[in-house]
């Protein structure tokens, strides 16, 4: 149960309490809704529905599509049951025919009262005419012909959990719409003019007691309307948090140029002129004495580590520290050695901080960063943990951002103090996703690619031609290549016609006697899958076969095959992360897609996709055009916000007129004092995002 929030006023206490305080609902449905995300009557409100029931009068109007719901008048004639385990059969005559009526797990005592035999009674269900005579199972009502008007034309259906049904929450939802309090219209008025929106209570009510498909459509006034409420309450927290951001001024950083230049002249390749132009955009910012908040984007293999570097010595020239944050152990340790051994005779201290740091030397290490003694500080998050003070942060670099959570993030730039914040992301993340995440986070983008790099060979092979993956691999493992085999699952699962990591890592060890294979999968432990990596960077394995936890950017120039089987269950642009594993050295690399015997077409060509380009942000455009909203990315598991009725990838429009008027408000508002200011916070204890109001004190 969530707690409660200090600070909710108290009129929307009783739209916040428990649903265990609505009658009859016990341990059994509070936990069923529960796995609907449900707990109080408030969350049942953002429930959307996921269509909805129309129900044709029959006596009116005559038959109807094949089946649909129908409201019908019977006479019960007769009830029959063959034994207590069987369904209960009820013979009626409707109008001139007969319908039957067919129980499942009900008590032939309890039909027998509500269905009385010679009666007439109005029911509704689903009719089966395929079936002689037709038949409606379980009737979702049983009324008297007085009582015809209880059973509504027209129904939301909702998504169910197992132990629920649409009945009650459709009374649940009626108790729910009761208890929204009064509010004032938080929306600026030309706007709502401007889009026909009702109001937020009138909204919630075409939701949820809609009069016909028209209003559950995604593009209906109330659809819009909530999702922009949604979209603007996450705005003003973003602009809350953005105005605290700015009030707290940066410092200017200007260095020498010393260490930046030693460390060009060192690297082994010229900067490319996307590098170059990121390095110019985060100087500037740097220099300014706002604080920086910007986002650099690019490929996998673009080359973001060097120009995180420039900008981190930046940092030291001017004998501040700086922080670079990786999402796991393993990254964290690779970025230690690379920017270790680059800056080696700099003169300048770089510091491993590893979340298995222990006792003495995590004190150590802890000590040396309040001193200042370490300038460059490498780790997980496990750097603004309790306890980490720095002497001077100027700078915190999170690689693979996408990897951490808002409210972790948000943290970062609290503990940070006055750092500048480089973010790096390797995940091209369309406008309206940086919009919704970020707010106004400036971006630099890497377009190119080093030009020295190989392109990757992409192939997509069915999986019944795998003998002669097999055979080809066998060739290059004698030319000493290091291979990714990634599988998508664990386990066998039944109704998948493809192998699980592990039954593929005992066929390949049959296959290749004399080489050596491990498996590597989620649900080791992290020492465990650290050490495994290890051992394929040191080359002390030919094959790594592995779940999808390879897919953050671990850097194994030597790896020049990524095979990737039942390849149809990842999302392309998953599949391009996982094939940037490759084609890092300078060996011709090759990824090979395998995918199921009985893929449509759709399938083929979707994979087609990464064959035809090595484009990361073409590949997501794709994949956006495919798949629609939601799935790019694994939005869901990687930190970007969730909304119930609002789909960021298509409301681009309305996302920008929700930033663009959250603003306004709080630019001219801050304190969120005036009548309007006072309805949005209505807005954010709603929307639960009170928390934001927190900032305004600060
Ligand atoms: P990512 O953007 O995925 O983090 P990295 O920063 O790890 O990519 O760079 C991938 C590889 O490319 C590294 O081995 C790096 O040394 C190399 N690299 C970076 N910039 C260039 C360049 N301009 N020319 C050639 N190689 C480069
Ligand atoms: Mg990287």
């Amino acid at each position: 149960m969530k707690e409660n929030y200090f600070g909710r006023p108290e009129k929307f206490f009783s739209l916040f309490s428990s649903i265990t305080n609505l009658k009859g609902v016990g341990p059994r449905t509070a936990r069923s809704l529960n796995n609907l995300g449900i707990s109080r009557f408030r969350d049942l409100l953002l429930l959307a529905p996921i269509g909805g029931i129309h129900r044709v009068d029959i006596n009116y109007f005559g038959e109807h599509k094949n089946p649909a719901v129908v409201i019908a008048e019977v006479i019960v004639l007769s009830i029959s049951q063959k034994s207590r385990r069987s369904p209960i059969k009820v013979k009626t005559q409707q109008s001139s025919k007969i319908l039957e009526l067919i129980f499942f797990n009900y008590r032939l005592d309890w039909v027998k009262k509500i269905l009385p035999e010679g009666q007439k009674r109005v029911i509704s269900g689903k009719i089966e005419h395929q079936m002689f005579p037709s038949q409606i199972i379980n009737p979702d009502y049983i009324v008297l012909p007085s009582e015809r008007i209880k059973i509504p034309i027209f129904e939301p259906k909702y998504p169910l959990s197992k132990g629920l049904s649409q009945k009650f929450l459709l009374n649940a939802l009626k108790h729910a719409l009761d208890k929204i309090p009064l509010m004032q219209e938080w929306l600026d008025p030309s706007l709502v003019r401007e889009k026909k929106w009702p109001s937020f209570q009138n909204a919630m009510a075409s939701l949820h007691k809609p009069s016909n498909l028209e209003d559950l459509n995604n593009r209906s006034v109330a659809r819009q309307r909530l999702a922009f409420d949604e979209f603007y309450a996450h705005q003003i927290g973003l602009a809350i948090a953005r105005s605290k951001f700015r009030r707290r001024r940066g410092v200017s950083i200007i260095g020498n140029g010393i260490l930046v230049n030693k460390l060009i002249r060192s690297l082994r390749f010229e900067l490319t002129f996307c590098q170059l132009e990121a390095v110019r955009e985060i100087k500037a910012d740097m220099q300014s004495s706002n604080r920086m908040n910007r986002l650099l984007q690019g490929d996998v293999g673009s080359g973001k580590t060097v120009v995180a570097l420039i900008s981190i010595l930046t940092a030291a020239e001017t004998g501040g520290q700086a922080a670079l944050l990786a999402p796991t152990e393993i990254l964290a340790l690779q970025h230690y050695e690379t920017v270790s051994s680059l800056t080696k005779d700099f003169g300048i201290s770089v510091l491993h901080l590893s979340g298995r740091d222990k006792g003495g030397v995590k004190e150590k290490k802890i000590r040396q960063i309040a001193t200042g003694e370490a300038q460059i500080i490498i780790g997980t998050h496990s750097l603004f943990q309790e306890g980490v003070q720095y002497k001077n942060l100027m700078l915190a670099v999170i690689d693979e951002q996408h990897r951490f959570g808002v409210k972790q993030r948000i943290s970062f730039a609290e503990k940070g103090g006055y750092a500048d914040l480089l973010l790096l992301s390797a995940t091209p993340i369309p406008r309206s996703l940086v919009l919704t995440s970020y707010g106004d986070m400036n971006i630099s983008i890497i377009k190119e690619k080093p030009r020295d790099r190989l392109p990757i060979r992409t192939a997509a092979i069915p999986q019944r031609k795998v003998r002669h993956v097999l055979d080809r691999l066998e060739s290059s493992l004698n030319k000493k290549t290091r291979v990714f085999w990634v599988c998508p699952l664990i386990e066998e699962k039944e109704g998948h016609n493809f192998l699980s990591a592990e039954s593929r890592c005992s066929l390949l060890k049959d296959r290749f006697k004399d080489k050596r294979i491990k498996v590597l999968h989620g649900r080791m432990k992290s020492d465990e899958k650290d050490l495994l990596m290890q051992e394929f960077v040191d080359g002390k394995l030919d094959i790594l076969v592995s779940t999808t936890v390879i897919e953050v950017g671990v850097d194994v120039p030597e790896a020049s095959i990524m095979i990737i089987e039942g390849a149809e269950r990842f999302g392309l642009a998953q599949l391009h992360q996982l094939r940037g594993r490759v084609g890092r050295g300078d060996r011709a690399s090759s990824c090979i897609l395998l995918y199921s015997d009985r893929a449509s077409l759709e399938t083929k060509k979707r994979l087609d996709v990464l064959r035809r380009t090595n484009d990361g942000f073409e590949i997501s455009k794709e994949d956006l055009k495919i798949r629609g909203h939601g799935d790019l990315l694994g939005v869901q598991q990687s930190g970007f916000p969730t909304f119930h009725f609002g789909e960021f990838t298509s409301n681009l429009a309305l996302i920008e007129t929700a930033w663009s008027n959250a603003r306004a408000l709080v630019d001219t508002d801050p304190d969120l004092v005036t009548q309007r200011g006072l309805a949005v916070k209505d807005l954010l204890h709603f929307m639960e995002l009170e928390s934001c109001l927190e900032y305004l004190k600060g």
